[in-house]
């Protein structure tokens, strides 16, 4: 086996982007800019965020106008990710623009739109006015402030500053120990989606969803071939997470307002915990936020988020993300190189197949999961350069990339949808080509593509897995192993 291990080494170094693991940027006024979206995609962007809770619809529309003539320019799939606002709470406005809560004063919330001062100030969700009870929690400002609810009646919130502090306009407001009886969706996001929609991005991220009926009401109004990602940044979600994840099509751990609203110490078990779940159910799960936080403003990250960024890999997530750096921050591009580089070195790290592979994911009993496994037994027993899945739905590559095999992965779909999504995919490199028609076609297709985009030459064997029929999403049933000679690129065709 020794030799066989050294040889395959070398093999899976062919997997053109040298990682398997991928890059999800946050685009904003930092990055917006087509040049600098294009130093992102150089730099190892895999696939963009378009952060609806900020900027006009008319930015988000020529940034994703910019991306999509960047695909053309890189000849890749690129996926973008519009995540809605969600019922965010937030205060209402004060005199001064701000105003200073008092340690261990008082403090109250009221339904009174005059602007606020030192004691008091609007919260206009009036939902919140019926179901906050006393001993309470509500937090501010990432969770800056501490209020602790004293008394609560239909008008007035009276709390004590347990930790006080500058509040200013439209802070916002988490509120960790209700159910807030409030849908995932305001009317900002219903408009938010139907633009999104209308652009044709190809995931909807829904925050501070806390029920799993939060998703089917999305569902709803997306329509089919968009992909769902629920944010878990609740700990109501986190209480249902079983069912949030069966019900989307990939998660987000949503570190930030999941710190606030539960102790920041619960959330590093909780990120594993939702990373193996997801995994297991074969979708693919970002862990998202603060990951390189400090390159917000400094060309070197901290010491701590380097190992945040490396743990992430090894958890095996699909994706790991920046917010503010590639957003908002001095140094995007730097910052997609750091997260880039960190993973590449993971993943060329000895131990790194052993930990990824740590979380055991026995095939479910389909003749998919049973062909996805052995693929992993194949490519174990002799060498092979990649595995080539045809797929029409992505459904096989999922399963194939669920048991992270250290092979490439080279999946071939003649759906640019389904090309863009498995973007957020561990280990897919996607090519959406012309459909193929007959076993030979696909053999040779599988052959060229794989010659074409680096995934072997002559002499290395592939793995080709598809359904038969053609087209029929999720019927894997094809498993076929061939040898490259080196000079199939002479045939014609995508
Ligand atoms: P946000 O979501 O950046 O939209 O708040 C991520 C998080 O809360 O971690
Ligand atoms: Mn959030």
């Amino acid at each position: 086996m020794q030799t066989s291990n050294a040889q395959k080494t070398t093999l899976a170094k062919l997997d053109p982007r040298g990682r398997k693991v991928k890059i999800l940027a946050t685009v904003g006024p930092a990055s917006r800019d087509r040049e600098m979206l294009a130093k992102l995609v150089k730099a190892g962007a895999d696939a963009f965020r378009v952060n609806m809770s900020h900027g006009e619809h008319a930015d988000h529309a020529e940034t994703i106008r910019s991306i999509r003539a960047l695909e053309k320019e890189f000849g890749k799939p690129i996926a973008i990710l519009a995540d809605l606002q969600g019922p965010k709470l937030r205060v209402g406005k004060f005199k001064d623009g701000q105003a200073v809560i008092r340690h261990s004063g008082h403090f109250t919330l009221d339904r009174n739109p005059e602007p606020g001062d030192e004691n008091r100030v609007e919260l206009p969700h009036p939902e919140l006015f019926g179901i906050l009870e006393k001993g309470q929690r509500l937090l501010i400002n990432d969770g800056k402030i501490r209020l602790r609810v004293i008394r609560a009646d239909a008008n007035e919130i009276l709390c004590s500053a347990e930790v006080g502090g500058v509040i200013s306009d439209r802070k916002g407001v988490n509120v960790p120990d209700a159910e807030v009886p409030i849908p995932a969706m305001t009317e900002k996001d219903r408009k938010d989606l139907a633009f999104a929609v209308e652009q044709g991005v190809d995931w909807i991220g829904l925050s501070f969803v806390q029920r799993p009926e939060d998703l089917a009401e999305a569902r709803k109004l997306m329509g089919p071939g968009i992909a769902l990602c629920a944010k878990i940044e609740k700990p109501m979600a986190v209480r249902r997470l079983g069912e949030i994840i069966e019900l989307s099509d990939g998660i987000m751990v949503a570190r930030g307002d999941l710190g606030v609203e539960l102790e920041p110490q619960e959330v590093p078990p909780l990120q594993k915990k939702i990373v193996n779940a997801t995994r297991m159910a074969g979708k693919p799960v970002i862990v998202a936020t603060q990951m390189l936080e400090s390159m917000i403003e400094s060309p070197t990250p901290t010491r701590a988020e380097v190992s945040d960024v490396a743990n992430a890999v090894y958890d095996g997530a699909d994706a790991v993300m920046l917010s503010a750096e590639s957003a908002a921050g001095e140094w995007p591009e730097e910052s997609v190189a750091m997260m880039d580089k960190i993973a590449v070195q993971v993943e060329r790290s000895e131990d790194y197949k052993a930990r990824v592979r740590f979380l055991d994911t026995p095939p479910d009993a389909t003749t998919a999961d049973a062909l996805s496994h052995a693929c992993m037994t194949i490519a174990d027993t002799v060498s092979i350069s990649a595995i080539t899945v045809f797929t029409s739905s992505g459904s096989t590559a999922r399963r194939v990339a669920r048991e992270r095999p250290d092979t490439p992965m080279l999946v071939l779909t003649p759906s640019m949808r389904t090309a863009r999504r498995v973007g957020l995919l561990w280990g897919a490199h996607a090519v959406a080509t012309k459909d193929i028609g007959s076993f030979e076609e696909m053999i040779a297709k599988g052959k060229r593509m794989a010659l074409r985009h680096g995934f072997g030459k002559a002499g290395n064997k592939l793995i080709a897995l598809a359904g038969v029929p053609f087209g029929t999403p999720g019927a894997t049933n094809l498993l076929h192993v061939v040898t490259l000679h080196g000079d199939e690129l002479k045939g014609f065709g995508e």
